[in-house]
C-alpha cells in the first residue's frame, strides 16, 4: 500500500484514487456518520488512509452537489475549525478585497474547482450538472466563507492551485504537516463503523436515523466546524 503513496498528493496515481471498502469505512469512522455518493480519495495521508473525499456532482439521489472535495481526516478539520475561530477567514477577506494579485490567483483556484469537479463527473459518470455551473464552494471566487472547504481544495489538488487554501496548511503546520502520520487516535477504530446502508437520510446526511446518537460535540475550539456541503 504504501507504495501508492505519492508525496505529492496531486500525483496520486488514479488506482489509489478509487475508494476501497476500507476506505469508504475509515471516511465513515472519522466522520462519525455513513459516507455516500464518495467516488474517489483525491488526497491521502502518508499511510494511505483518506485525508479528502471527492462526492459527485450530482448524489445518487438526482441532487446536484457543489462541495466536490470534503476534508476528513478529523485532526485537520480540528486544527483549520481552530484556524477559522482565530478569526483568520475575516483577515483573509480584507486582502481579497485590497490585493489584486491574491484575488486573481482565487479566482483561478475557482476555475481549478469547477475544472476537477467536471473532471471528476466524466470520470465518475455522473455527466453534466447544469444546475451547479460557475458554482464553486467555500466563497470563491470572491469570498471566504469555509478554509475547511479551501484547504481539502489544496489537498486535493496539490500546491500552488489554492493560495488561500495553501496558507491555511501552513498555518495549520504546528498541529499537521503532510509528511507525517496523524491518524493514531484520530478517530475511533473500535465497533462497528457508521453504516453505509443508509438510503434515507438527505444530502445533508445528518444523523438523524432511528438508533444512531448523534456525533459528540467536543468543546468549541475543538469542534469540526461548520464545513458546508455535508453529503
Ligand atoms: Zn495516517
Amino acid at each position: 500500500m504504501a507504495a501508492q503513496v505519492e508525496e505529492n498528493t496531486a500525483a496520486v496515481p488514479q488506482e489509489s484514487r478509487q475508494p476501497s471498502a476500507h476506505d469508504l469505512e475509515v471516511l465513515s469512522r472519522q466522520l462519525g456518520r455513513p459516507v455516500r455518493d464518495v467516488v474517489e480519495i483525491p488526497a491521502r495521508c502518508v499511510c494511505g488512509n483518506p485525508l479528502v473525499a471527492a462526492t459527485a456532482p450530482r448524489l445518487s439521489n438526482g441532487t446536484p452537489f457543489p462541495t466536490t472535495f470534503y476534508l476528513t481526516h478529523p485532526v485537520i478539520t480540528s486544527a483549520v475549525s481552530r484556524l477559522e475561530a482565530g478569526g483568520l477567514m475575516n483577515e483573509m477577506n480584507t486582502r481579497l478585497t485590497a490585493d489584486q494579485n491574491l484575488a486573481g490567483a482565487y479566482h483561478s483556484a475557482h476555475e481549478d474547482y469547477l475544472q476537477a469537479r467536471n473532471d471528476i463527473a466524466g470520470r465518475s459518470g455522473t455527466g453534466a450538472v447544469p444546475e451547479i455551473d460557475g458554482i464553486s464552494a467555500g466563497g470563491m471566487p470572491t469570498r471566504v466563507k469555509c478554509l475547511h472547504v479551501l484547504v481539502g481544495h489544496s489537498l486535493a489538488a496539490g500546491p500552488g492551485v489554492n493560495p488561500l487554501g495553501d496558507e491555511a496548511l501552513d498555518a495549520i503546520s504546528e498541529w499537521w504537516t503532510k509528511d507525517r502520520c496523524y491518524c493514531d487516535g484520530a478517530w475511533d477504530t473500535a465497533g462497528e463503523a457508521p453504516s453505509r446502508d443508509l438510503s434515507r437520510h438527505g444530502p445533508q446526511g445528518l444523523p438523524d436515523i432511528v438508533g444512531r446518537p448523534a456525533p459528540v460535540r467536543k468543546p468549541k475550539t475543538d469542534t469540526p466546524g461548520h464545513q458546508e456541503g455535508t453529503a
